[in-house]
């Protein structure tokens, strides 16, 4: 294994930031490369932890002789993100001086020559500079895996249709219960996986191997499931996955048995939003199969005085997915992802994530 430290220059003088990549060289130009990358959003760690314990593994496969295909790791892709806190709190989701969320606007190209990106001393800011770093360390891998985590939630993926059934064997090896699908249609300011996504969409279907390839989103649970337990068996489930597409040799591992969660198109997702801000009471959690009209939340504005509590409903029936960790919401905020089987009269913006 190599370790690379590549160092970007801060927006003033005498700051700057440290991206650590570490990479092992396949000895198979014909195996599947792969790209890892974790805490894009700074404090999301569940995929960090898994990333912990991969590493180890592939460093006894590298001593075994046993990588095949190129892997990239960035285990802390987001040293600003990873950095930012405000009033004892850490603020890892938007940079702080753009209000831009860190996994949008990433530059987009239509094939895979990153010559055209942004050097990392142009002259824009550091966190364009620094997406563009992540997307020319990222495209040239088959494999692109960007491990994100929800807030409370289960295990899912996201995917463009195009890959929606070749992601099944990693949603088998992660036990992932979801995968949502968005419609190959990249948007203007796209999420890391998009900009990722968007030259193998350009691909001729002839030259196109999806068994070979695959760019994903992994929500990795939520916030708070960082456990070394679970970051074991993620890094399990990352290191099964390797050696069943080919990027690592292992005669002991093997991925057994077939996807049998829910594929739902991501204009199926409710995205279940508070009419009226307050303190809230969950009646639901992630996992659970709910009838339309189901009670999911109960806000209450008025302390006491439970005659003006709000009572938030299934628009549909389906199946929560996510929910918040907080518990003090403002109006118009997200309380619940619910996987229906009708598409959601809410209109959505093109592209995998929500707005
Ligand atoms: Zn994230």
């Amino acid at each position: 294994m190599k370790t690379e430290i590549i160092r970007l220059d801060g927006d003033v003088p005498n700051t700057s930031i440290d991206l650590r990549i570490l990479k092992f060289a396949g000895s198979d130009a014909q195996a599947p490369k792969a790209y890892l990358q974790s805490s894009l959003h700074g404090a999301e760690l569940p995929g960090q932890a898994a990333l912990h314990f991969l590493i180890p593994m592939l460093k006894k496969a590298a001593e075994e002789n046993r990588i095949l295909g190129d892997i990239t790791l960035v285990p802390q892709a987001n040293p600003v993100a990873s950095d930012q806190w405000s009033t004892h709190q850490h603020m890892g989701r938007f940079d702080a001086f753009s209000k831009v969320n860190f996994n949008r606007d990433f530059p987009l190209l239509n094939n895979f020559d990153t010559s055209s990106l942004p050097a990392i001393d142009a002259p824009i800011s550091l966190v364009r500079r620094l997406k563009a770093q992540l997307l020319r360390l990222a495209l040239p891998h088959d494999i692109v895996l960007d491990l994100h985590c929800d807030d409370e939630s289960e295990s899912y993926l996201y995917s463009a249709n195009l890959f929606a059934e070749g992601i099944q064997d990693l949603a088998v090896a992660l036990g992932s219960t979801a995968i949502l699908t968005w419609n190959d249609e990249v948007a203007g300011a796209p999420p890391f996986e998009d900009a990722c996504a968007h030259p193998v969409l350009k691909m001729k279907r002839s030259e196109l191997d999806l068994k070979r390839r695959l760019v994903t989103t992994i929500e990795f649970r939520g916030l708070t499931d960082v456990y070394a337990e679970s970051g074991k068996s993620d890094a399990e489930g990352l290191y099964k996955f390797l050696v069943h597409r080919g990027t690592v040799s292992d005669e002991g591992v093997k991925l057994e048995g077939s996807y049998k969660g829910l594929v739902t198109p991501f204009d199926n997702v409710e995205i279940v939003r508070a009419p009226v801000g307050g303190m809230i009471f969950y009646h639901t959690e992630p996992g659970d199969v709910v009838e339309k009209d189901a009670k999911l939340v109960t806000i209450v504005s008025v302390p006491g005085e439970p005659e003006h509590d709000v009572v938030v409903t299934a628009p549909q029936p389906g199946r929560v997915l996510t929910r918040r960790s907080v518990r003090y919401i403002r109006r118009g905020d997200d309380l619940v992802k619910l996987l229906a089987d009708k598409p959601s009269q809410i209109i959505k913006k093109p592209g995998s994530l929500e707005a």
